[in-house]
């Protein structure tokens, strides 16, 4: 975990390319390509898959969990359209990989994870890269983070059966939540935003395949 800064050049060859490969999958926000340009994936999977990181393949983290695939990730993000300090809430926080991406574009992130060890070790790693801007909790994200809400963007990493309406309740004037909503093999990516008077504008993306969201306002 010290090696955060010691050896960011490592690998830099293969995050290129994987850069190049999201362009070419349709990924357009240079905001978002240069996050993952910048960002050793490798320290965020478990040490024998390393020189897989740059594959645009997700891996398993433990726990019966994975980090998402680049590709995923580069999605959502780029649906949450970020602007620097927007304050950002992700439900299911894994590696520890998308909060790094959220922060690295210039967020402000709130990241829940219901799995104990998982946020422990997420949490070692990103404290490396960003103290004062991140913000971890251990719990059900499917209740949201209501003392820290209204947030302007809201992610969600698991596959949910539909929209917790808590979340868009947590969900400030103009903001957008994305997540991926649908059965337990195949979601669509779905980003609903909170218009003027509680009014909402949802908009349906391509299939994705995540793990589930499990709690109160997910899967049982
Ligand atoms: N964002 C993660 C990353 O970058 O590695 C992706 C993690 S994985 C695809 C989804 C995560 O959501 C898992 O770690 C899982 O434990 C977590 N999860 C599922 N249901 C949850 C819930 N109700 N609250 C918080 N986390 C949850």
């Amino acid at each position: 975990m010290h090696r955060i800064y010691e050896d960011t050049y490592k690998h830099k060859g293969l995050r290129n390319g994987l850069v190049e490969k999201l362009r070419l999958k349709g990924i357009h926000s240079d905001i978002v390509l240069g996050a993952i340009n910048s960002i050793p994936r490798h320290y965020f999977i478990p040490a024998e898959f390393e020189i897989h990181a740059y594959e645009d393949k997700a891996f398993p983290i433990g726990e019966g969990q994975t980090i998402s695939q680049p590709y995923t990730v580069a999605f959502q993000t780029q649906l949450l359209d970020i602007k620097a300090g927007d304050r950002v809430l992700e439900i299911g926080t894994g590696s520890g990989y998308q909060a790094s991406v959220l922060l690295s574009c210039g967020a402000i992130v709130y990241s829940i994870e219901r799995h104990e060890p998982l946020s422990v070790k997420a949490g070692k790693l990103l404290h490396k890269l960003n103290t004062k801007h991140l913000h971890l909790k251990v719990g059900d994200g499917t209740k949201g983070w209501l003392e820290h809400s209204p947030y302007q963007k809201i992610i969600v990493t698991a596959g949910a059966p539909s929209v917790p309406k808590v979340l868009f309740n947590q969900l400030a004037e103009g903001g957008y939540l994305v997540i991926p909503v649908g059965n337990d093999s195949k979601q669509k990516m779905v980003r609903i935003t909170r218009l003027e008077g509680n009014e909402l504008k949802t908009e349906i993306f391509e299939d994705f395949s995540f793990v589930p969201l499990i709690g109160e306002n997910g899967w049982k």
